[in-house]
């Protein structure tokens, strides 16, 4: 007898999972892809996970294999649980549910602690999260940590510390439907190989993403144009689990026009590919400028750390003509450009003057261009020095300023990259309580079902601070998996 399926194979699906078996249960986890896709968007990312921390202790407990050479190097800070309710607040414009916000960031230490002693393996993030700067490495924008070999290694920890358990993962297992009665959810329907099979269960706990891979729901729900934008990750999070919550009466919860949405190669295939992971993203625009097909600049690249912005300025990019922008940098920060610069899968040109490099823009109006470019280059505040760890101040005094990290535009050979918009995941979901419990449409909670992961809303609104994805699936994760296994174990001893 099973006692709680969980549906989905990502990372908020084996957080449920492994903490249901831990009290006790008998767990099934019926992932919808099949193997060499499994694992949801989880996979497709590079594991940068954002929690509370007071210092390097705290640090070095995660990641007892950090040496002392590596800790003199590097001023890792703090992050402290009001910077992230801060953080939370602050880019949702104060639109977070604060229920869901303090169970986030109260349990966000406790439970990568609880990850890293389920068998998942940290590492700091150098290089991208913290600069050397005179010697040492600063980490900012309070993103400190990430899964050691990324989402690939994140989920197979899980998948491992799964399969220790005893948990049954079947993977190609679509589930189609949700079994209810009047007490509540007894267990599921779903289709394997073409025959639909019926799994009963104490308890059912939903984490199979959101409906960002479904081109007719994001069209309905985001908006006219997000038809036009491509996918990050996983084609399988169709929104068939809410679908079915809803057909049974769960009520629906937080921002369904709202979604995480970033700067992506142009060029990019329709769905994430696994042999590229999160390369197609171009997250270094706050070093350059970002100009449309009209020539003009759209957004302040340098409005706040990238953690802060990229998740809201795929959407600016979407609503550009002809949904693509030109990132443009010069000699001064090309070493600094990410890797996913790096990669053989880029739209880019480059030119040894700025005269030149606008011809080659394709789509663009040349002459405007090179105008931004020039008034650009002009308004630079070329007193203040440039120091990429922190919010420096050094801006470009423009009616559309850009107010960190200006450069001027002047070491060529310069270059461009072509980007468009990549929707990541999507912010209405589900509503739930503070046991990870589905409320129905009158705000009960719906007997047997939980859920967990990009499914539940109230969360994000807006824009979302990076690496709270991981953080929000494991925490509601963990919790709907403690509650659901506690309360199937229960009613087993009952009967
Ligand atoms: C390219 C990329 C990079 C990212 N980088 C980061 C990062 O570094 N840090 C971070 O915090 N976040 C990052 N994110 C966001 C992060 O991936 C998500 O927030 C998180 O992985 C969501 O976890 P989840 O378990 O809710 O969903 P997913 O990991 O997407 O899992 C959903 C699962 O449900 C399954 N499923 C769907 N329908 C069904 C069905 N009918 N039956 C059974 N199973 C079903 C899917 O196959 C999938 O396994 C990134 C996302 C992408 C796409």
């Amino acid at each position: 007898m099973t006692d709680v399926i969980v549906v989905g194979g990502g990372n908020a699906a084996f957080a449920a999972a492994v903490s249901a078996a831990q009290q006790g249960a008998k767990v099934v986890v019926l992932e919808r892809a099949p193997e060499e896709e499994a694992g949801g968007n989880t996979r497709f990312t590079a594991g940068a996970i954002r929690f509370a921390y007071e210092g390097v202790d705290d640090l070095r407990k995660l990641m007892p294999d950090l040496t002392n050479a590596e800790c003199e190097r590097t001023d890792f800070g703090a992050y402290t649980e009001d910077q992230f309710f801060d953080d939370m607040h602050r880019v949702t414009e104060y639109r977070t549910d604060p229920d869901m916000c303090e169970l986030l960031v109260r349990k966000s230490r406790p439970t990568i602690q609880w990850m890293q002693e389920a068998g998942i393996k940290f590492y700091p993030i150098w290089g991208r999260q913290a600069f050397l700067v005179d010697g040492k490495f600063t980490f900012w924008g309070g993103l400190t940590v990430e899964a050691y070999g990324g989402g690939p290694g994140l989920l197979e920890g899980w998948t491992t510390s799964a399969q220790k358990r005893g948990i049954d993962i079947h993977y190609g297992a679509r589930v189609t439907e949700l079994i209810a009665d009047d007490t509540g959810v007894t267990g599921v329907r779903y289709k394997q190989d073409g025959v639909t099979h019926e799994l009963m269960a104490g308890c059912v706990i939903l984490a199979a993403g959101g409906f960002q891979a479904n081109v007719e729901w994001r069209t309905r729900y985001l908006g006219p144009g997000w038809d036009l934008a491509k996918v990050r990750g996983t084609r399988f999070n169709t929104g068939d689990g809410l679908r079915i919550a809803l057909d049974i009466g769960a009520m629906p919860y937080g921002q369904w026009s709202g979604c995480h949405a970033v700067g992506w190669e142009r060029n990019a295939p329709e769905f994430g590919d696994l042999a590229v992971g999160d390369a197609f993203q171009k997250h270094s625009y706050p070093w350059g400028v970002m100009i449309n097909a009209n020539g003009e600049r759209f957004v302040d690249e340098g409005a706040d750390f990238r953690n802060y912005t990229y998740a809201k300025y795929g959407r600016r990019i979407l609503e550009q003509p002809g949904q693509f922008a030109w990132q443009i940098f010069d000699q001064k920060v090309i070493k600094q450009l990410r890797d996913e610069y790096r990669i053989k899968q880029v739209t880019k040109v480059t030119a040894n003057t700025l005269e030149e490099l606008v011809r080659k823009l394709d789509g663009v109006n040349p002459e405007k261009a090179l105008q931004t470019l020039t008034e650009y280059n002009a308004a630079v505040d070329q007193s203040t020095p440039y120091n990429p760890n922190v919010k420096d101040g050094r801006s470009a005094r423009l009616p559309l300023p850009k107010s960190n990290w200006a450069n001027t535009l002047t070491d060529g050979p310069f270059e461009a990259y072509a980007v468009t918009c990549g929707i990541t995941f999507t912010f209405g979901g589900l509503r739930i309580d503070t046991d990870g419990q589905v409320l129905d449409v009158d705000l009960k909670p719906i007997g047997g079902l939980y859920a967990a992961g990009e499914m539940v809303g109230g969360l994000f609104y807006n824009n979302y601070p990076g690496g709270t994805g991981l953080m929000a699936g494991a925490v509601f994760g963990k919790i709907a998996g403690a509650s659901a296994g506690k309360a199937a174990v229960l009613d087993k001893a009952a009967v």
